[in-house]
């Protein structure tokens, strides 16, 4: 029997697998305490796997990891929320994977973040069950950004400070906010935004989820949400999201 510093008990989000040796499967899973952690789960892919179903991509499980030599070993798996539409459909399974791998990208490997945690468990309950899946995404985003040290400054131009009035501005990546007419003109990466998409916006940062299910966007005020969204992320990983790309292709057959 291992000795019980060597093995622990999590709950865990499994954000990527690959196949490895004969029959096993390397997780990267995501945990409340101990942040982004790779484990091996052996013998997953024989048939009579008791641990497999439990280690779907995007299941919330309960484990029990065991300390290997180069990595964890899991020894137990139980299901706590399987979010089985993420499973079912297609275009929700789409959205799910994106937020995984945003979420992968900003977080580096076993540093603990239990907000960041909970705000994936409730993403993907969100995209389980919303109407307006970009909507839920969006807000996604929105919260992530923040909890990643990158709040977007709504309230005023992020050039020189000034108030933001109610009216048409612009919008700058690379500054993280609004930028006003005076200052946005002319400025390399900055592009117009609506004062519609500006409100949009501030509700959504500052509102809980639930506040937005009875909002309905414009097509373009979507449009203007998701390229302030998208741009932003785009230049803090300085890369386009391999799943955008995906996105888009599965959007386009759907939609
Ligand atoms: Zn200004």
């Amino acid at each position: 029997m291992p000795s019980r510093e060597r093995t622990f008990r999590t709950e865990a989000i499994v954000l990527r697998r690959k196949d490895f040796g004969e029959a096993d499967r390397v997780l990267t899973l995501f945990t409340p305490e101990a942040g982004k952690i790779r484990a091996i789960a052996k013998g997953v892919r024989k048939p009579a796997s008791r641990k497999a179903g439990h280690l779907e991509l995007y299941t919330r499980s309960n484990v029990l990891l065991a300390k290997g030599r180069d990595m964890d070993i899991i020894t137990q798996a139980e299901t706590v929320q399987a979010y089985r539409p993420l499973r079912e459909d297609l275009l929700r399974s789409t959205y799910g994977s994106y937020c995984i791998e945003l979420l992968d990208q900003f977080t580096p490997d076993e540093a603990e973040n239990k907000p960041l945690y909970d705000l994936l468990t409730q993403a993907l309950g969100w995209l389980a069950e919303a109407r307006d899946l970009a909507l839920a995404t969006r807000y996604y985003e929105l919260q992530l950004l923040g909890m990643a040290g990158y709040q977007l400054e709504l309230f005023y131009c992020v050039v020189k400070g000034e108030k933001i009035a109610a009216e048409d501005q612009f919008f700058s990546p690379a500054e993280g906010g609004a930028v006003c007419p005076a200052c946005g003109e002319n400025r390399q990466g900055a592009f117009p935004i609506s004062l519609n998409a500006l409100k949009v916006l501030r509700f959504m940062i500052r509102s809980p989820y639930d506040a937005l299910r009875e909002l309905k966007l414009s097509a373009s005020a979507h449009h203007e949400l998701e390229r302030v969204t998208q741009r932003t992320i785009t230049y803090h990983l300085e890369r386009q999201l391999k799943s955008v790309e995906f996105l888009k292709q599965v959007r386009q057959t759907i939609e």
